[in-house]
């Protein structure tokens, strides 16, 4: 930490948005620097008090049962994720013309001289999978690296830690590249943008714009998906820095500056002495992990970065055969009787679960939970034909089962009408009762779980649970 820094930030009075993790390593970083921090929180209770409690002893006020009003005084809010920009503390701020910013702009504001670069990572879908994928890169080529951001050890606590790193791995969701105005990435890559946590931002364009600043400032790439055109939109929206470059993936053959797929193999026109002329490769599409078509997607994005960072194809192809997926996405659970269950429980949106039903077929799909305002006409029409049969449980079912006969009404679909928590059991079994040997029965709710589930964790398990007493009883 550079003095200029803690003198920043000494006698300063900063307000921190709600009592969650980044909320509290924000509000102990802070502190620890000097500055006089306030978390609110509009809960109450137990959990929040016994916080409450351990922040007291690092210097931290906590005010609880009162998220709306700006305390006395304050002159800068840091929000956390969860908060929209429409809660009344961001307009009472406003009011007082008071800045509000997210745990990674303080992240980036409190990082020393010589910090390592970033590489981030947004996109609707597949974030953790590529930035995780993009770690196991650059481990690959011997280079010191953490997945951060979104996901590990809070974003600040990494900064600010005394590990030492050659480069950083960042997903960010669009809600924090909403509160992180200063941030210059090395390079960044924007996935596919679907609508989605429109509640939120307020419009598409707004959730766009967001997702966008990503690329503000971008050094020496932009990733953008060639198959999505509002992501290369966004590059062209960017203000970068000279000589940054624009660079395409494509499941199909790469144009120059692509990375792409040709006859099974990841090849780069990016990265390569001679981008008309030369194609580079980079690894197997069986060395993806799953191979599935979206996955293939989030290695190439991956590649894209690590390449602009410098590191070698053999390193790229060694990274993405270590990389193992983390739980609830495209899961392999067991084989019973010839059919194939596959947890998918993290498709929590129709782009998410419309990717995962294109990677099988026969499918029994299993979905349902909570739409967020979504509609399924589009999810239904494109994997109509690859569906055996369909069980829907949770409490808006009723929106699929609606497209279902709109647009695939000879598919039989079993309309489950509990929600007690014995419901997944009976889901799987009748998705058992509906596929035949060689058929795969996937969970990909395209929907939230919280109807039903503490979270999507919690909706996987209890899946995998169901179809292991499944396959004990066909053992
Ligand atoms: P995020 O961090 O953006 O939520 P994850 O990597 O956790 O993304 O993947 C979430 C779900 O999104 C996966 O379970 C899969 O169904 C789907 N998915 C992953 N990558 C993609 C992609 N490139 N395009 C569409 N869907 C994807």
């Amino acid at each position: 930490m550079g003095s200029r820094q803690v003198s920043d930030w000494q006698g300063r009075n900063v307000t921190v948005a709600g009592l969650g993790v980044s909320g509290v390593s924000a509000a102990r970083a802070l502190a620890g620097l000097g500055a006089r921090v306030t978390v609110v929180d509009g809960g109450s209770g137990g959990t929040h008090e016994a916080r409450a409690a351990e922040l007291a002893e690092a210097g931290v006020a906590v005010r609880l049962g009162d998220a709306e009003t700006l305390p006395e005084g304050t002159d800068l809010v840091v929000t956390s994720p969860g908060w929209k920009p429409s809660s009344p503390l961001f307009a009472a701020a406003a009011a007082a013309g008071v800045d509000v910013v997210g745990d990674v702009e303080i992240a980036w504001l409190l990082r020393g001289p010589d910090a390592p670069p970033w590489l981030a990572i947004t996109g609707t879908n597949g974030k953790t999978t590529t930035t995780r994928m993009l770690a196991s890169i650059l481990t690959a080529a011997g280079l010191r690296t953490a997945a951060i951001g979104n996901i590990g050890t809070p974003i600040i606590d990494v900064v600010l830690g005394d590990e030492p790193y050659d480069v950083l791995a960042v997903e960010l969701s669009s809600y924090q590249l909403h509160w992180a105005p200063s941030l210059r990435a090395h390079s960044a890559a924007v996935l596919n943008l679907a609508p989605d946590h429109l509640d939120w931002h307020g419009s598409m364009e707004a959730y766009a714009a967001d997702k966008g600043r990503i690329y503000e400032g971008n050094k020496v790439a932009c990733v953008y998906n060639a198959a999505d055109p509002a992501t290369e939109e966004l590059v062209r929206a960017a203000d970068v820095e000279e000589g940054c470059r624009a660079i395409g993936f494509t499941l199909g053959t790469p144009g120059p500056s692509q990375l792409g797929v040709v006859e099974g193999i990841l090849v780069d026109r990016a990265f390569v002495a001679d981008r008309h002329k030369q194609a580079q490769e980079l690894a197997e599409v069986a060395d993806v992990n799953p191979p599935a078509p979206h996955n293939i997607a989030n290695a190439l994005a991956a590649a894209a970065l690590a390449r602009a960072f410098g590191v070698e194809p053999a390193a790229v192809r060694d990274g993405l055969r270590a990389f193992r997926p983390d739980a609830h996405r495209i899961e392999h659970v067991a084989e019973v009787e010839g059919v194939a269950y596959i947890d998918d429980s993290k498709a929590t949106n129709t782009h998410a679960a419309e990717a995962s039903l294109a990677a099988y077929e026969p499918i029994v799909w299993i979905a349902g939970g909570l739409a967020k305002g979504a509609t399924f006409d589009e999810l239904v029409t494109a994997s109509a034909k690859r569906l055996r049969g369909v069980v829907l449980i949770g409490a808006d079912r009723a929106l699929i089962r609606e497209a279902l006969a709109r647009h695939a009404p000879e598919v039989p679909v079993v309309d489950l009408e509990r929600t007690d928590t014995g419901a997944m059991s009976a889901a799987v079994r009748e998705a058992a009762s509906l596929a035949r040997p060689g058929d795969t029965v996937l969970l990909a709710p395209a929907c939230a779980s919280m109807d039903m589930f503490t979270n999507y964790n919690e909706r996987g398990e209890a899946f995998a649970e169901a179809v292991r007493a499944l396959a004990d009883e066909h053992a």
